[in-house]
């Protein structure tokens, strides 16, 4: 997976002390988040849950990543890691470790389906056969 670009939107309004725990909530290191909501919501004596309800309110997390098949770029909006983590896996193929854009993946669902139909249709086809075999 690759990632063109990412920026991070702090609300005029935020406490100016959650500026950089913000930041630190939102830096990715090789496509992860590595610095917890529970350790970063520590400084302030806030809760994993409090810390990632004040991320909500006062920033704004927008990633653009790099479709792995075609040129697209996929840009999303982000509003926790866990839901970075969702997208992740939604949007990657394990199979084939490739990451699709949701046009990608779309397209991909639509091939699979057909495949599953063309299965069906030759499974169909071969119990028809069977059964004429059979009644001759
Ligand atoms: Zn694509």
């Amino acid at each position: 997976m690759k990632i063109d670009s990412h920026r991070i939107e702090i609300e005029e309004t935020c406490k100016p002390e959650y500026i950089e725990a913000i930041k630190q909530y939102w830096f990715l290191e090789n496509n992860k988040f590595i610095n917890k909501p529970k350790a970063l919501g520590k400084l302030f004596g806030f809760s994993a849950y409090e810390f990632g309800k004040m991320i909500k309110s006062e920033s704004k997390f927008f990633i653009k990543i790099q479709c792995d098949t075609c040129p697209k770029i996929e840009s999303t909006q982000v509003n926790s890691q866990s839901n970075f983590a969702i997208l992740k896996s939604e949007l990657y193929d394990s199979k084939t470790k490739l990451f699709y854009c949701s046009k990608c993946k779309a397209l991909k669902e639509v091939q699979r389906l057909e495949e599953l139909e063309n299965q069906k249709a030759i499974h169909i086809e071969k119990q028809n056969l069977a059964i004429k075999n059979q009644a001759w």
